[in-house]
């Protein structure tokens, strides 16, 4: 694990230090916090940083935590989208005190306006969009005033009522913050509070027709929900003067805005609006695609939540943008799985071995047994049938194999996983030269667990017993980008999608034990990787998604 790691694990991060120094000096007795997303997509591991960061310090130092909707823009948001959050921030382990919804303010926010108006402080401007882009100035330029800066607050109430009322078309009006239009911080140079949009809202229907901006929007609502600690990340460090202000001139609760790194990972793109591209178009299948870096889409991959809180709490958060690597993603996952998946044999591309000299009495057969997980000893065993036609898999065996080759060779001993050595006594080709069987036999002496024969061989192959076989369709995942950042390259994003990032296994060959896989168990494929049932399995047939390899594969590429 890296440096940087260790050291995090070490210190307490800087929320926490803020958070210790509040609670020492008096200031707060407990502390509220929130989870603000938008319903405008579905949550991906970012927000989970997120989640975890909010829920996670008031689980440490008391208090509780909201799941607020930060829903003040109609025309994007969804209720599909609600109940997906809700969805995965709950399977990520945590529950929230209230659900609120931004849109549960509007009247709120409304008198607020009405307020800021009353005092002289916003004012209704006439100006188009471009205009106001026009006056507003650059960092190193001052803007200039509306013209309709200095209307009469009678006259600003008549108007801003109007507005309400639905009197003006989109776009023809705003009300704005009358600050500064000469303020070093662009976003001080007399902010939009309101716009008129004539859109349909989904909780609030048809009730409005002007919504507040984020900036009028948030601080407010952390207000009204007493939030102590309202963190975001960096991109709204310049809102925060503004935040500020907003509280100071209505008077209300004084929440404070603290802002960390983004959560950026390699080989995949986090932005909602660009993960939207993918699915519109295409690219995967669906939110959920296993290559998503979604909450859905990697819990349907088979991560595990408390992996990916793990990943959290260990990666920490910074006060500097910086990337982490989608490989230790994979770290915690396969830490993780190694303790709690079954071990199962599957064959992926399956060579044929018939083991001359075994009849195996009767039935022609014998149950074996294997352990369900070495690294659990309560974990218990599974039968496994042994017969005298086996698959194992083409690529543990060569022909003309070189040096310390510990696989099957003509001649050659291996051991089969929790069964017999055998030995490779002949090779069987079709008329192109092609091997299609081996024909072997076995030592009966040297049975695991119970082995006499005194031969000690290196190497350990999993097998299937063909009669006994079930077949399944392996979906077998790789990175969605081909290079780190996608979104730092020349050009469209897209153009840099992994054409490589799903392989179809079409018939996997998998041992009896299989054919009871159940939904959200975690399998390791001996010597393959960790699996999961996915979704679109059906009474037709079973589907499996490859969590992650046993080792970092794409490395060694
Ligand atoms: P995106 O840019 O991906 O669309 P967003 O910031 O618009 O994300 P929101 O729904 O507004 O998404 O985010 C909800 C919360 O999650 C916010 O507090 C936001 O700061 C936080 N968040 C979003 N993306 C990340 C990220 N990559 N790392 C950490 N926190 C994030
Ligand atoms: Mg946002």
């Amino acid at each position: 694990m890296s440096e940087e790691l260790k050291k995090e694990e070490r210190s307490l991060n800087f929320l926490e230090e803020i958070i210790e120094d509040d609670l020492k000096s008096g200031k707060y007795k407990s502390i509220v916090t929130r989870f603000p997303p938008e319903p405008n997509g579905y949550l991906h591991i970012g927000h989970a940083t997120s989640i975890c960061l909010n829920f996670g310090l008031t689980k440490k130092y008391g208090g509780y935590t909201n799941l607020r909707f930060d829903d003040t823009n109609p025309t994007t948001e969804d209720t599909e989208y609600v109940e997906s959050i809700k969805d995965d921030v709950r399977w990520l382990g945590f529950e929230w005190k209230n659900e609120l919804y931004a849109s549960d303010y509007f009247d709120q926010l409304y008198g607020f306006a009405i307020q800021l108006i009353n005092k002289g402080l916003a004012y209704v401007d006439d100006s188009t969009s471009e205009e106001i882009a026009t006056l507003k100035g650059t960092p190193t330029e001052p803007g200039k005033n509306s013209p309709y800066r200095n209307r009469s607050i009678e006259e600003n109430l008549d108007l801003f009522q109007r507005m309400r009322n639905g009197e003006f078309a989109d776009g023809s009006r705003t009300l704005r913050a009358k600050i500064d239009m000469a303020h070093t911080n662009m976003l001080m140079r007399d902010p939009i509070m309101y716009r008129i949009k004539h859109a349909h809202h989904h909780r609030t229907g048809d009730k409005w027709c002007i919504y507040p901006m984020y900036d009028f929007a948030h601080g407010q609502s952390d207000a009204i929900e007493e939030v102590t600690h309202s963190i975001c990340t960096l991109e709204f460090v310049p809102h925060r003067e503004l935040y500020d202000w907003f509280i100071e001139q209505l008077g209300i609760y004084p929440s404070h805005q603290y802002e960390f790194a983004r959560r950026n990972l390699t080989y995949t793109v986090m932005s909602k609006r660009k993960l939207l591209q993918l699915v519109n178009e295409k690219h995967v299948n669906g939110w959920d695609d296993p290559r998503m870096p979604t909450i859905s889409g990697m819990r349907r991959r088979g991560y595990t939540a408390s992996a990916l809180r793990e990943f959290c709490d260990r990666v920490g958060i910074a006060k500097r943008e910086n990337s982490v690597d989608l490989g230790l993603v994979e770290f915690f996952v396969r830490e993780d799985l190694n303790k709690t998946a079954l071990r199962r044999m599957v064959v992926f591309d399956p060579l044929k071995v018939v083991i001359t000299n075994y009849n195996g009495g009767d039935a022609g057969e014998e149950i074996l047994h294997s352990e369900n997980n070495p690294e659990d000893p309560a974990g218990g065993e599974r039968e496994v049938p042994f017969s005298n036609e086996l698959y194992i898999e083409r690529e543990d065996f060569m022909e003309n194999p070189p040096k310390k080759y510990f696989r099957l060779a003509p001649g050659q001993m291996v051991r089969l996983k929790s069964a017999y050595i055998i030995r490779c006594d002949e090779v069987i080709k079709d008329a192109d030269g092609h091997v299609t069987e081996l024909r072997c036999s076995y030592i009966p002496e040297s049975k695991s667990g119970a082995d006499t024969s005194g031969i000690n061989v290196k190497g350990t192959l999993h097998w299937v017993s063909v009669k006994h076989a079930v077949t399944a369709e392996l979906r077998l995942y790789d990175r969605l980008f081909r290079v780190e950042d996608p979104s730092s390259e020349e050009g469209d994003f897209k153009e840099y999608i992994n054409p490589d990032s799903l392989t179809l296994v079409k018939a996997a060959y998998m041992e009896p034990a299989m054919r009871n896989a159940v939904f959200g168990e975690a399998y390791q494929f001996i010597r393959k990787g960790y699996f999961v049932l996915d979704k679109d399995s059906s009474t037709s047939g079973m589907v499996f998604n490859r969590t992650v390899g046993l080792k970092d594969g794409w490395k060694a590429k």
